[in-house]
């Protein structure tokens, strides 16, 4: 009676451990080979930013016309990609990776030979480009600074202009004996004011991104450009954006100068290196997983 009982019980028993290998044994090899897939993903994830400035030559943020076509022919035979900005941000936004070494050029300011002498350089080379320009100054020429005549020209030609404020001065905390009220009015005008008038007088070209003027900020001016609606921040601190991490709206920029850093054109070939530096999210999830030291 017992042999028989185990006889019907082994059957069953080995029903249920194949039903109990199926319901967890496998999903766990399903599991695997999903999590293989996104084991493998391969690309280019750190994108520098380039920010810069004048094309004359004079002061620490700016380089020469030839220093310009320098930079540009190390990003051609360094087989460097050059994005519009916004492209960049899409990307961002669905953390997908870059098929080949990619950067973005940025141009900061209202220099009247940035319209008129980096932009046809520019197309010689068919790159793209973002112009960050301040509002205050435009049609005034205080230094030569660019016309809303430049300005349509760029855009026609398939550049892009984004905001850069309204006066270019240090707003990210209140003067002293500013009241919080007037204060919070001249982020306004920086932040919202300058906008409406890029947009009045470019139609067409929406603003949807904001570079702070000589990389100052605060949490109260993120908060305030947050609140305004802009879809981007850009700061200058350096970083390459990195398209594994989350999109936060915000994004570094590496600024072109010559006379606060030893060497230029090494730190300008650090960002190339950046660009490309493969990304294999299989190694990295080896490393998240970290080799057995026996230590616990
Ligand atoms: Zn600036």
């Amino acid at each position: 009676m017992m042999r028989k009982r185990l006889l019907i019980s082994l059957p069953v028993f080995l029903a249920c451990l194949s039903g109990w290998l199926l319901l967890s044994g496998k999903p766990s090899l399903w599991q695997d080979l999903t999590q293989k897939s996104e084991k493998e993903r391969t690309g280019y994830n750190l994108v520098p930013i380039l920010c810069f400035h004048d094309v004359n030559g004079a002061g620490p943020y700016s380089v020469s016309i030839q220093e310009f076509r320098t930079y540009l022919d190390i990003l051609k035979k360094e087989n460097i990609r050059v994005w519009p900005l916004k492209k960049i941000m899409e990307y961002h936004r669905q953390n997908r990776l870059m098929e080949q070494p990619t950067m973005a050029i940025t141009i900061d300011d209202d220099f009247e030979n940035i319209a008129r002498v980096a932009a046809p350089i520019l197309r010689e080379y068919d790159y793209p480009a973002t112009f960050f320009v301040y509002t205050r100054d435009i049609n005034k020429h205080p230094r030569g600074g660019m016309a809303w005549e430049d300005l349509k020209r760029l855009l026609a030609e398939g550049f892009d202009v984004q905001n850069h404020s309204h006066t270019h001065t240090a707003f990210h905390e209140p003067r002293p004996f500013e009241s919080k009220d007037q204060f919070a009015a001249r982020v306004t005008q920086e932040v919202v004011t300058s906008r409406e008038i890029l947009e009045q007088n470019l139609p067409g070209n929406k603003i949807w991104a904001f570079a702070y003027p000589m990389g100052y900020y605060s949490p109260y001016l993120e908060s305030r450009v947050r609140e305004a609606g802009y879809d981007l921040i850009l700061t200058v601190d350096a970083n390459p954006v990195d398209l594994t991490s989350n999109f936060t709206g915000i994004m570094d920029r590496y600024t072109i100068q010559k006379e606060y850093v030893d060497d230029p054109m090494a730190m300008f070939y650090k960002q190339i290196a950046y660009a490309r530096q493969k990304y294999s999210s299989a190694e990295v999830a080896q490393v998240e997983e970290g080799p057995d030291h026996g230590l616990k």
